[in-house]
């Protein structure tokens, strides 16, 4: 059978590892040249501990404070944008307890589902992406956030996740060489990280051995459908390499089964489609430096306070990354907020200090954030040949694995490995 995905994020290329596995013809469709993405620069971590949505009661008003100033590590651009409005209106109505209370066990299953798919990976041959099973630490610096961060060790230990209050003895056997100052710590036993960036590359390297075919610098422009089936993808083609001999040529597919994969770009598919799918393209940044001998870091950690993700990856780099921007898709880096990443570094490590990054060291992503922090994955009911998988937020790497299973029997009409009703990708429309 004839597969289309649009998107060469993770979301896309695992997609397309899984139908390939069950015999699907396999077409990539990426706009650019597949060199980067937001699936690239990420933090590389796999998340069971991330068991509670980004939508909770309390949130707005953290988001208001936080507004004010410009290192913070949220931010919402004020615009009036009738997309905005609706998204922030939706955000709100999802951070109730009662929903919150039952997304939990739903993320805690996709992430679950996901890790054991990336250990089954991680054992094939000549394929390998750094993947580490070392845990994630919780830093946690003034006493306030620390006791809330054990209520939250509480609920996940009641979901079955295992994690452990550190000692300060504990906390420095696992940091000998950076000793953390802060006020306590929780340690997720359960999560893992890997290197996005080889991840990425090795996938799509995988998958185009076996047969999965890529267009690039290909855009999806519009459909063709009927009734209830998408009959063909319009794609415009970008040929040549400088401003002077570059053109584009139009052309379309005859599309059999289709799949949206793209990213915080989604919605703009969608629309296309009539369909509505409320998303905001949450910005992060992040750098990437070799670790000092003799200064190393060895286990991930979020300082939480400052939402900054610090991953050592790799055999010797280590990854900062944070920030979350509701600013709209644009490529602008805001160099305040990167320098509120790298200034909360020694805050919670005083022995780490770290420079200020040059503009061109600084990676940027867009996450695709849906208003209830749950991701769109499902058949929709206006088209019966259209799947969408996208809204993964700040968890896409690491529900990846599970997102591109569930598609793939999701395609071929199997029984879903896990319940997927909470997303349904037409919930909204
Ligand atoms: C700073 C930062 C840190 C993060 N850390 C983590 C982490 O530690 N763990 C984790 O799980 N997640 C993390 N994330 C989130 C994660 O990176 C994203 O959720 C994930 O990459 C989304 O993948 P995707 O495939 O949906 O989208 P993308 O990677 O954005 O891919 C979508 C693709 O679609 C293409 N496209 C768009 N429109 C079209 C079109 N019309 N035609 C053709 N192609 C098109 C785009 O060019 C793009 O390549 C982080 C994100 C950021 C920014």
């Amino acid at each position: 059978m004839k597969t289309t995905i649009i998107g060469s994020g993770v979301i896309g290329l695992f997609s397309a590892y899984y139908l390939n596995q069950q015999g699907h013809e396999v077409t990539i469709i990426e706009r650019s040249n597949g060199e980067d993405s937001c699936s690239m620069g990420n933090a590389g971590m796999i998340v069971p501990s991330h068991f509670i949505p980004l939508a909770v009661p309390g949130m707005i008003e953290k988001g208001i404070k936080w507004m004010f100033n410009s290192e913070s590590p949220f931010y919402v651009k004020p615009r009036l944008n009738l997309d905005l409005l609706s998204w922030g209106l939706k955000f709100y109505q999802a951070a109730t307890k009662k929903k919150v209370e039952r997304a939990m066990p739903a993320l805690r299953d996709i992430s679950l589902l996901s890790k054991t798919l990336y250990q089954d990976l991680a054992k094939t041959p000549d394929f390998d992406f750094a993947f580490e099973e070392k845990g994630l630490m919780m830093l946690c610096k003034t006493e306030h956030s620390f006791k809330e961060e054990i209520e939250v060790a509480q609920q996940a230990n009641e979901l079955g996740l295992k994690t452990k209050i550190l000692s300060t003895k504990e906390l420095h056997e696992f940091e000998p060489e950076v000793k953390p100052d802060v006020a306590g710590a929780i340690f997720y036993e359960g999560d893992a990280h890997l290197y996005p960036n080889q991840l990425v590359k090795n996938l799509k390297k995988h998958i185009q051995n076996k047969g999965v075919k890529f267009l690039y610098n290909t855009e999806v422009t519009g459909f063709d459908f009927e009734k209830s089936e998408i009959k063909k993808t319009k794609i415009k083609q970008i040929v040549g390499n400088t401003t002077q001999n570059r053109t584009a040529n139009h052309s379309e597919l005859i599309t059999h089964n289709l799949i949206i994969a793209t990213g915080s770009w989604s919605p703009l598919l969608a629309d296309m489609l009539n369909i509505g799918l409320p998303m905001q393209a949450g910005k992060g940044y992040s750098v990437t430096y070799d670790q000092n001998e003799g200064k190393k870091l060895n286990i991930p950690s979020i300082l939480l306070e400052a939402r900054v993700a610090i991953t050592p990856m790799s055999d010797n780099l280590i990854r900062f990354g944070g920030t979350m921007e509701i600013g709209g898709l644009n490529d602008k880096i805001n160099m305040n907020r990167v320098r509120g990443i790298i200034k909360a570094v020694p805050n919670y490590f005083p022995d780490y200090q770290i420079d200020i990054p040059k503009k061109e060291q600084v990676w940027y992503g867009l996450r695709p954030c849906s208003p209830d922090g749950l991701p769109y994955i499902g058949r929709t009911n206006k088209y019966k040949n259209l799947v969408i998988a996208s809204g993964h937020a700040m968890m896409g790497l690491s529900l990846a694995p599970a997102t591109g299973k569930l598609v793939q029997e999701i395609i071929d009409n199997q029984k879903n490995s896990i319940e997927i009703d909470l997303y349904k990708p037409e919930r909204y429309d």
